[in-house]
């Protein structure tokens, strides 16, 4: 093998390894999303080096609280773990794309990485409203982990609502 080849493949030994580290938490995300009972299932999760140090699941309609998005709550556990409000080494996860309050949340957590299942065409944070535009936020946002899985959990959802 020559040293190109070689090197080539290291690249997409790393590629895979990247990949599914990443739909290994959307993975917990759904599972998270799973628990939602009897309103819109969304998932989330927080990493910090390798390990996850919080999870969530919209419970709006269970608080009767609108701020109660699963990214918000997953935040705030994330800041009580860490007793700190900077998740500068945190990564979330989330099965929907945030929407402009949570968008606005990640972007002032300081959240290192951002990854989403769904894009939500109508409302989201980073591909409708580009809150990552109007803010000095480094945060780097990668949409459409697991979409198909995401987009059919959601599907669901409404597909029993009109029942
Ligand atoms: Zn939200």
């Amino acid at each position: 093998m020559n040293l190109d080849l070689s090197q080539r493949l290291l690249w997409i030994l790393r590629k895979i390894k990247i990949m599914n580290k990443t739909n290994y938490y959307m993975q917990i995300a759904l599972e998270q999303a799973k628990q939602v009972n009897g309103e819109i299932p969304v998932g989330a999760v927080i990493v910090r080096n390798d390990e996850i140090i919080s999870r969530a699941f919209n419970t709006k309609e269970q608080d009767k609280d609108v701020t109660s998005h699963a990214e918000i709550i997953a935040i705030k556990n994330a800041s009580k773990v860490l007793n700190n409000w900077r998740l500068e080494d945190c990564d979330l996860y989330v099965t929907l794309e945030p929407c402009p309050m949570c968008g606005w949340a990640i972007l002032q957590s300081r959240i290192k990485n951002l990854y989403f299942g769904s894009y939500d065409n109508q409302y989201g944070a980073f591909s409708v409203a580009h809150l990552d535009k109007i803010s000095d936020s480094k945060v780097k946002v990668y949409g459409g982990i697991c979409e198909t899985e995401c987009d059919s959990i959601l599907e669901k959802f409404f597909d029993d609502l009109r029942k």
